[in-house]
Order: C-alpha cells, then structure tokens, then sequence
C-alpha cells in the first residue's frame, strides 16, 4: 500500500485542515489530540510523505529523522512532561491499530500511565 496524500495528516500538513499545533520546525509538526487519552496528548508527525515508523525509518534522511526526534524533545520541553516522565507510542499498521497513514507518535503524559498493555496476549 503507498502513501495516500489525502489522509487527514497530509490536509493538516497542506493547511486544508487546522490543528491545535504545539510545536513546528523544518522537518516535523507537533498538535494536540483531537481525543486526548492523557492530559499531556500530543501528535508529532515528519512533513514528509511517509506512511508508517518503518517506512520513515528506512527512507527518511538523517536531517529529516535528527528533526523529528528534536521535536518529540522539544514537544516534551514544552508540555512540561520531562520532570515526571512521559510515554511515546508509535501504532504501526493492522496490529497496531494505526488509524492515520501518516507516521506519527503519540506523546502522552501528565498523570501516571499505568501498564504500558492490558496483558501479556
Ligand atoms: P493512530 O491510531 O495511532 O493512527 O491514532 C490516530 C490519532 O489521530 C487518534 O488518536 C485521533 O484522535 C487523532 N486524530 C485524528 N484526526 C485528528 C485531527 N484532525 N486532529 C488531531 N488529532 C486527530
């Protein structure tokens, strides 16, 4: 399956779409969660085309993935979440539930998390 430019990251990327952005620089977008699970409930996304963690990580530049990775700290800094902690979650594909086909990871925080999975199964 490729990359599809009309999922709802790329209309927000486009300027189609608003969001409640939290942080930007050259190579990611941070916004909040329009369903926040956590206080702290941020998305950061690369603005590039990418569709999932292993395609980004394969294809994607060192610049693009050093910018991503900058962000997610910079999101955390700005969130105020690093003093107590905080959780990065990236769904991958059918059995990750990913929703969005755009990469993206979830910054979530801002009260205690409990168990990162429900079970072991
Ligand atoms: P995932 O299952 O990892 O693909 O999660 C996609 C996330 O995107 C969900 O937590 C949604 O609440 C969130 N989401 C969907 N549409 C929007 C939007 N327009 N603005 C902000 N967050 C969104």
């Amino acid at each position: 399956m490729g990359y599809d430019p009309q999922n709802i990251f790329a209309k927000i990327l486009r300027g189609e779409i608003p969001c409640d952005k939290v942080f930007e620089n050259e190579h990611a977008l941070a916004f909040k969660d329009i369903q926040p699970k956590a206080p702290v409930h941020v998305l950061i996304i690369p603005k590039g085309a990418y569709l999932s963690s292993s395609d980004f990580s394969e294809k994607a530049s060192a610049e693009e993935i050093a910018g991503f990775m900058r962000a997610i700290h910079a999101v955390a800094d700005k969130t105020g979440v690093i003093g107590e902690g905080y959780r990065l979650i990236a769904n991958t594909g059918a059995h990750g539930l990913q929703e969005v086909p755009h990469f993206h990871v979830h910054l979530v925080g801002g009260k205690p998390l409990g168990a990162m999975l429900p079970s072991a199964r």
